[in-house]
Order: C-alpha cells, then structure tokens, then sequence
C-alpha cells in the first residue's frame, strides 16, 4: 500500500504510546508504577461534571458552530481579560478538540511547504511531528541546562532565515519546566515582531506554577506582540479535563477565521458537552482548588527532587512550573531509550526517554501522581541505577 511521505516521516507520540502500554500492564495486575502521564491524578472537579449532565438533559446534543458555542468562546474571552490583562473579541477565538489541536490547526493555516518553525529543544514530543504535518520545516534550537534550558533572544535572530514562519514557545514547558519572565518573553517577541514570525504561545500549564513565580502571557506585552501572537490554552491541566478534549485559541481575526475554517472542514465542532463543561470550568470560581492542586505539584516536585538526589548518578532539573521533572541520566551508562525500556520491564517503573523530547541523556517523570507512588518510583529508579 501507498502511504503518504508525510505519514512516514513522523513518529507515534511517545508520551501516549508509553503511557498506554504502562497502564495495560497495570490493568493486567502488574505492580507498575506510572510515572509517564500527561495528565492531573485527581479527578474533574464535581460541578463541572454536573454542567455537563445538565447540558445533556437539556438536549445540547447537536452540532454547535464549528469553532465553538458564543456561550464558551464569551467566557474564553472573559478568563483571558481577567487572567491575563488580554481583550479580545468573540471572532478572534476558535475553540478545538484540546490544545493539541488547536496547536495542530494553527500550523496548517500557517505553513506553506519548506516554511521553517522554530522548536525550542528540549520540546513537548508532538510540535515536530506537528510541523512536519503541516508540511514545514522544524528547525531546532537547542537550549542547555547549565542555562536553564532557556531560549535567548540571539538565538532567535541566529535561527532565523527568508523561510522562519513561526517560533512555538511554551512556558511553564513541557518536559523541563521552564518559565520565562517578562523581560526574557518581550526580548524574544520583539525580534519575531520585527521579522514577521508568528509567535505560537502554548500557556496550556499556566496554572501550574512554582515557587511565587507569575505566569506572563507573552501577547500582554504589546499591541505589535499580540497582533503576531496565537495564544493557545485549554482546561485540560488546570481543570483535570484531560479526556474532555477542550483547547482553544486567541488569534488576530484573519487567523481566527481561516482555522475556523479549517476546522469546519476537519472535524466540526467539538463535543458540545464539553464545551458546556469547560465553559462551567471557566466561569466557576475554583481558584482554591487550582491554588491548593498547584501547592500540591510543588510538594511533589520537591520531594521528587530531594530523594532522587540522593543517588549521585541522577541528576534532576528543578522545574518552576508544569508536572514534569526532567532528569539527567547521562551517568548512567546507558542511552535514555535503553534506560527507560528496561527500567519498566525490570523494576517495572514508567517514564519517558528523552530523545523524543530532543534531550536523550534525560528521562521525563511525571508528578502527577500521589506522594506515595512517587516515593515508590523514585527508590525503585535509586535502587535499580546502583544495580546497573
Ligand atoms: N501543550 C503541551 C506542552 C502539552 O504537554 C500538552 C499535553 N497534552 C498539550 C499542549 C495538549 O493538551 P490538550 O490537547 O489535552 O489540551
Ligand atoms: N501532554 C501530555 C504529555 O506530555 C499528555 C500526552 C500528550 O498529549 O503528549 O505527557
């Protein structure tokens, strides 16, 4: 059979596929310790669900505009002003089947073929294989951990070329946890500004954010940022609303308007039930619970951290935002991919190598997860490394 050049030159997303296999060996009855998911422990919260039950009894079962029901898109815009100093106007908002999506979306309407998008590397798996989909180019900028994994500004004027379209930044970051400040956003901003490159801003972890640090939504920066700015958020990590499938997107209206018709054409609407949900997410207060969870990561993060540290041979990075520690295992002898495939099938502990993150000598572990397994894992990883 003849598949398209496009399919196979992309890679399934690891952080899925290793997250499913773990939790089949577990629903097997294996005592595997999943410290690979993407996603909050604890469950949506109960008034959310019960929007939702309440949007199916009143028969929102049909097809709503394809880029979202005014309802959601108005509170979008109401959470966007309130959260991050931001005014924007229903038609400047397409609402999609969670971040993934809308991220997806914004880089078909984009990229032309051979157009370049800047990555910052260490990067979320999917923005590659999405920027390839969309026909373009990924061009990688490497950034180290002696330097916080943090991108400068010179390294963005060093990527550019004629062909940079667009630069995905994504802060607090998948996999390291980085957070950028005000000043460090504005100086990279205002070099995408003044060369016409889309600024593709993933704020999906906002919520999620350590130590007094703000989380700085780069389009708030000036009138000129925000007209090059997509913003892209969605419920799924603040609100435990991973299965949901809700994301969203804040564009200049030209943008807004051509992804709607994108999505119109791709997949519709998406669900109304969810939509329903997540508007209940947005427009109930539940700041305490969001405060308490975020109290709750950083507990994790830091005990995660002080006992991982006391094997000499792992070496993690202190992340300030999102749930992910990201770990430097390069003293372990062996390449990530090795390390983490025998570690789930010896010590039975899940986590994510670092290759497809573009990092090998790292691991990613979740902290989304209970104290309790988090201890758990961590010794198992202490003690299987003092085996190796
Ligand atoms: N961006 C980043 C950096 C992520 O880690 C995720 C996690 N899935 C997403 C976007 C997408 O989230 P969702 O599609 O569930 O809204
Ligand atoms: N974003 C999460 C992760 O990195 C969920 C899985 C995914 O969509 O990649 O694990």
């Amino acid at each position: 059979m003849i598949l398209s050049e496009k399919i196979k030159a992309i890679q399934p997303s690891a952080t899925l596929s290793i997250t499913s296999k773990a939790k089949a060996m577990k629903a097997a009855g294996e005592d595997v310790i999943i410290l690979a998911a993407g996603e909050p422990d604890f469950d949506t919260p109960d008034v959310i669900k019960e929007a939702a039950v309440a949007a199916l009894k009143q028969g929102q079962t049909k097809y709503t505009p394809a880029s979202g029901t005014k309802s959601l898109k108005e509170a979008i815009c109401s959470k966007l002003s309130k959260d991050n100093g931001l005014s924007y106007d229903i038609g400047q908002i397409v609402v999609s089947n969670g971040a993934k999506h809308s991220l997806y979306n914004a880089l078909q309407v984009l990229c032309n073929p051979g157009d370049e998008v800047l990555v910052v590397s260490p990067y979320w798996v999917s923005y590659p294989e999405m920027v390839k989909l969309a026909g373009a180019i990924p061009v990688e900028i490497i950034t180290k951990k002696e330097n916080g994994f943090k991108l400068t500004a010179e390294e963005v004027k060093g990527a550019l070329t004629k062909k940079t379209r667009a630069l995905i930044v994504n802060s607090p970051s998948n996999p390291a946890g980085v957070v950028y400040d005000k000043d460090e956003l504005k100086e990279i901003a205002d070099i995408c500004v003044a060369n016409d490159v889309v600024i593709i801003s993933d704020e999906i972890y906002e919520k999620i954010i350590f130590d007094g640090k703000e989380h700085v939504s780069v389009a708030s920066l000036s009138d000129e940022i925000k007209s090059s700015t997509i913003l892209v958020n969605g419920v799924s990590k603040s609100y435990s609303m991973t299965g949901w499938r809700v994301g969203y997107m804040a564009a200049p209206k030209e943008i807004a308007d051509m992804v709607s018709t994108f999505q119109s054409h791709a997949t519709s609407n998406p669900c109304s039930i969810s939509q329903a949900a997540a508007e209940c997410a947005l427009t109930t207060d539940l700041d305490e619970e969001i405060e308490k969870n975020r109290k709750m990561f950083q507990d994790r993060r830091d005990n995660l951290i002080k006992n991982l540290s006391e094997n000499a041979k792992l070496k993690p990075f202190k992340p300030e935002g999102a749930f992910y520690l990201f770990c430097d295992v390069s003293a372990c002898g062996l390449d990530s991919l090795t390390f983490a495939k025998r570690l789930l099938e010896e010590k039975k502990v899940a986590v994510i190598h670092g290759g497809p993150f573009g990092e090998d000598g790292f691991i990613r572990i979740s902290f989304a997860t209970d104290m309790d397994t988090i201890n758990k894992g961590a010794d198992r990883i202490k003690e299987w490394v003092d085996s190796l």
